[in-house]
């Protein structure tokens, strides 16, 4: 099948299944012709992201759920809309719009981001500001208030600095963290103005970076400039089949950011959604690849968790319980709650190459000294 027909093969898909249309910047198809024209194929690991690949419109596996995370069963707030979302006693989300620079072909969120999409075309943003603000005065132990989306650097400088501002206007919110990819997408994004609201109200910005060739030079010049501003920065980004589904390109990604001064926080195992086979790895290769991460790496590398989310907040490893091996559902238990995961099935989990994720180092003929390759 040629990548026109995969395209036209996904669009038909996301209008009927409620995903998210392809949305690319010009600044990352910039990054998309480059690899294309090293690869000479649609193959590469940037490309997978931004665009459906056959595998992404045909492959499915067993369980698979529109919302695995279940958004709505955790909102709060009296609106149709999920924009208002609280799993933990201390923190609450705001998902501050449904538009993004560019939409991410494993995104998790893109059932509520459809439906809160089609509720933002009618207006009523002011009104779930004020939800928020009402909510948050009645619920004093939510001390972090996390803006999230879509991607809350897209909103004007205006609407975003009043609704910060808004926000710290209770007085048990301590801290607000703002969640982007527009880092990668349009790093002009964060205009001047933008950046003085982030140090003003000194924000955490947490970056999804999901692999080291999304930095360059620009991205990485204005990492450096939020960096002079003095403004905490930090990501966390997704495991994903194909991209970078190995501890090499791990390394690398955690490496460059740990040297640009960004800390990782976490990495996700994808949620078993629709049409979301084509990311997925299977969860004993996830602790494999944990496993060599941390055997043959510095502490200022693998320091990071490797967790999935669920309904009821993030799991780790550390709280497995056990396997069905009839269904293949694997059960984690978080306190008291016993949280179901269907895992990737292993006959599909087919190792994502190497030799394509970091083209890069191929074309320049790097030898990969770096262990825990096999
Ligand atoms: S930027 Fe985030 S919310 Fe938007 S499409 Fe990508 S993953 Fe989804």
């Amino acid at each position: 099948m040629t990548q026109l027909q995969i395209n036209k093969m996904f669009s038909a898909i996301s209008m009927k299944e409620g995903l998210r249309p392809v949305k690319v910047t010009p600044f990352y198809e910039r990054k998309l012709n480059e690899e294309v024209a090293a690869l000479g194929n649609y193959l590469g690991p940037l490309h997978r992201l931004a665009f459906p690949t056959q595998e992404r419109v045909s492959l499915r596996a067993p369980n698979e759920v529109k919302d695995f995370v279940d958004d709505r069963s955790n909102a709060r707030g009296c609106t149709n809309k999920t924009s208002i979302v609280r799993k933990y006693a201390d923190r609450a989300l705001f998902l501050t719009t449904s538009d993004c620079f560019g939409h991410c072909q494993y995104c998790f969120r893109t059932d509520v981001l459809g439906e809160n999409a089609s509720i933002d075309e009618k207006g009523g943003q002011d009104a779930e500001l004020e939800q928020l603000v009402e909510y948050l005065r009645s619920q004093p132990e939510v001390t972090e208030v996390i803006l999230s989306g879509g991607d809350p650097l897209i909103l004007p400088a205006s609407r975003l600095d009043a609704m910060i501002e808004r926000i710290r206007s209770v007085p048990s919110v301590k801290s607000i963290r703002i969640h982007t990819r527009a880092i990668v997408y349009e790093p002009k994004a964060f205009t001047a103005e933008k950046i003085d609201i982030l140090a003003k109200y000194n924000l955490r910005v947490i970056f999804h970076i999901v692999h080291p060739y999304e930095i360059c030079e620009e991205v990485a010049e204005k990492i450096a400039e939020l960096q002079r501003r003095k403004i905490r920065l930090y990501n966390q980004f997704p495991l994903l089949r194909n991209t970078n589904d190995h501890q090499l390109v791990l390394h690398r990604l955690l490496e460059r950011l740990d040297v640009m001064g960004v800390r990782n926080l976490s990495i996700f195992i994808p949620d078993p959604i629709n049409f979301s086979a084509a990311f997925r790895v299977r969860l004993s290769r996830v602790w494999h690849i944990a496993d060599q991460l941390n055997l043959f790496s510095p502490s200022w590398i693998n320091s990071t968790r490797f967790v999935l989310d669920s309904p009821f907040g993030k799991v780790r490893r550390e709280q497995y319980s056990e396997t069905n091996s009839e269904t293949d559902v694997v059960v984690f238990l978080r306190e008291g709650c016993s949280i179901p995961f269907p895992d990737f099935p292993e006959h599909l989990d087919v190792t994502g190459d190497l030799e394509l994720m970091l083209w890069r180092e191929n074309r320049r003929g790097v030898h990969r000294s770096a262990p825990g390759e096999d």
